[in-house]
């Protein structure tokens, strides 16, 4: 499985988190995403702002391999992922970090077990489960939620058992939608803040929200769609204008 992977892999691409040339998505004959062109280098933490219905969502699925593009190249992480086999999708899924706006949860679980699930499927040891755990749930501020249900957990901290869950193996990138769609104000701004931090860390963040104050605090670079094309890319203290 894991030889069918590498075959896709361009050393050249590597150079770039990601990379989309030329990409289209098309729904029937709805034209969701036309022309989208774009690199993102490691490191760099991207905001993809724009309207509902814009095709922020629909990109996001192409990124994490849910869906293929009706035309164009897209590189993850050297990967050229609309030609990966079926077999091949959850082990490249394994490389990144996901996060939505409903966070996706196991409710009847506890909250260390919802993160140790992300190792367990990596057939990781319990040892190995017993040491990353606790240290990713003490960097998202949980330590003492461990033991805690997580349907009874509040909004704001069952966003941070998700991003805790995305990050234990340790991803090079972080893929958030919508992240802060179900949270009040002050639990938004936390999230980014840790959203923040992880970036510092090394992971390259890439975030897709309609969240206008948060995004315009960031400073950071914002890449704008409208209509299903990228109607502007500003590499520093973006803000969102439309
Ligand atoms: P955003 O995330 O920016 O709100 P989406 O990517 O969800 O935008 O949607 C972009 C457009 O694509 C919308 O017009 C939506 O109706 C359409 N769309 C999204 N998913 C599908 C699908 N599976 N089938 C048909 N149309 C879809």
């Amino acid at each position: 499985m894991q030889f069918a992977m590498f075959a896709k892999f361009d050393k050249f691409i590597f150079l770039k988190m990601i990379r989309l040339d030329h990409v289209y998505k098309k729904y029937d004959n709805n034209l969701v995403l036309e022309d989208i062109n774009l690199s993102v280098s490691e490191g760099n933490f991207v905001s993809l702002v724009g309207p509902s219905g814009a095709g922020k969502s629909t990109l996001i699925r192409l990124l994490i391999a849910e869906e293929k593009p009706s035309r164009g190249q897209i590189y993850v992480r050297g990967f050229d992922i609309a030609k990966l086999y079926k077999g091949d999708i959850p082990f490249y899924r394994r490389g990144l970090g996901v996060i939505f706006q409903d966070f996706k949860l196991l409710p009847q679980k506890t909250v260390f077990e919802n993160v140790a699930f992300a190792l367990e499927v990596c057939d990781r040891t319990n040892a190995t489960i017993k040491n990353r755990v606790p240290q990713i749930l003490d960097m998202v501020g949980l330590s003492t939620r461990s033991k805690n249900l997580s349907h009874k957990l509040s909004a704001g901290e069952m966003q941070r058992v998700a991003i805790a869950r995305a990050l234990v193996n340790k991803p090079k990138l972080l893929i958030a939608d919508e992240p802060t769609g179900n949270l009040d104000p002050v639990n938004s701004w936390e999230i980014m803040q840790l959203l923040l931090k992880i970036n510092s860390l090394g992971t390259t963040v890439f975030l897709a929200t309609h969240d206008r104050e948060i995004v315009n605090s960031l400073k950071k670079r914002v890449v704008t769609i409208e209509s299903g094309k990228i109607i502007r890319d500003q590499k520093k203290d973006g803000k969102y204008i439309l």
